[in-house]
């Protein structure tokens, strides 16, 4: 019997990949998995009103369906920004409405569950946490899809098993994340393991998305690493995207501007079409209830970005 058995594509009677259905009637339903590519974006720290709903708007005005953005944040150093917490969460309530996009937040501790979940359509395990087996069980529990983010040093038969974890606990809304692992190399933040995405494809029928943002840590290579996990078959990417990378209290380095994710997204589009997949559209979302807005940052930058 495999290791992972309701995370295995063996286990699943037809061997097909699983979709993972995300957000609710109030601002539509997403289908994560085969066949599509679902693009989340947003910046890594909410740190205000004003930037995460510029953001919010920006991102879905060039082709983002979900809104990525962390209240409560896992940093290496305790004095590092660490997010605005139940603020955050209140900031991101109100991008959700007021952009449509459905939100993905981090949850670091299973005490915050309840308050995270009052906003968040979806769940995200951070790298650091792929193994607090209390978290994923607890997170088994309760009826929201988990983004499960792959651990900085976990071989990808330890991230099978955190999926099972979760699964195992219930919930078998999961989908997974490879972020870059920590190898020799100084030249990157992390190296982005490509292989992980055919290997996963082979492995499990969970959705596998790609976070190139985090294995970059700079932006000028999140492009070509967001076209090559397409090519690869990701079923989406989770990108980091800020108004003024500059001012970014965490991982500025390594966001985009809205212009340069309006590029990315241009790029994946015909790579996506190559591999036969659907590009995942705003509007099978609900429009926010300030949509207009977003029609602004797209008419400013089209005519700035190269073709
Ligand atoms: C993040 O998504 O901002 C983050 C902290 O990522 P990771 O857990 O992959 O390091
Ligand atoms: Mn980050």
């Amino acid at each position: 019997m495999s290791e992972y058995p309701l995370a295995a594509l063996a286990s699943s009677p037809t061997r097909i990949p699983s979709h993972v259905p995300v957000g609710n009637d109030l601002n539509g339903r997403l289908q994560i998995g085969e066949g599509t590519v679902t693009v989340m974006a947003g910046p890594c720290s909410v740190e205000g009103r004003d930037m995460l709903l510029e953001t919010a708007h920006a991102v879905r005005a060039s082709g983002a369906v979900m809104l990525r953005g962390g209240a409560f944040k896992p940093r290496s150093s305790p004095y590092a920004f660490r997010g605005l917490g139940q603020e955050g969460l209140d900031l991101l309530a109100e991008a959700r409405a007021s952009s449509g996009l459905p939100i993905v937040t981090e949850v670091v501790d299973a005490r915050q569950l309840e308050s995270v979940m009052a906003v968040a359509d979806m769940l995200q395990v951070g790298a650091r946490n792929m193994q607090n087996f209390a978290l994923l069980a607890a997170l088994g529990e309760v009826d929201r899809p988990v983004l499960l983010k792959r651990g900085l040093s976990a071989t990808l038969k330890e991230l099978l098993l955190a999926a099972e974890y979760i699964m195992a606990h219930g919930n078998a809304r999961v989908v997974l994340c490879e972020r870059g692992i920590r190898t020799f190399e100084t030249a990157t933040r992390n190296t982005l393991d490509l292989s992980a995405i055919p290997v996963l494809k082979l492995e499990t029928h969970l959705p596998v998305i790609v976070d190139p943002s985090h294995a970059a840590g700079r932006a000028d290579i999140i492009a070509p690493l967001a076209v090559a996990a397409i090519a690869a078959g990701a079923d989406g990417l989770l990108v980091e995207v800020h108004p003024d990378p500059a001012t970014a209290l965490s991982d500025g380095p390594q966001s985009l501007t809205p212009l340069q994710f309006e590029a990315l997204m241009t790029a994946i589009a015909p790579i996506a079409a190559l591999t036969g997949r659907t590009l995942t559209r705003p509007e099978c979302l609900r429009a926010g209830s300030h949509s207009r807005q977003a029609a602004a940052p797209r008419q400013a930058s089209s005519t700035a970005v190269p073709a």
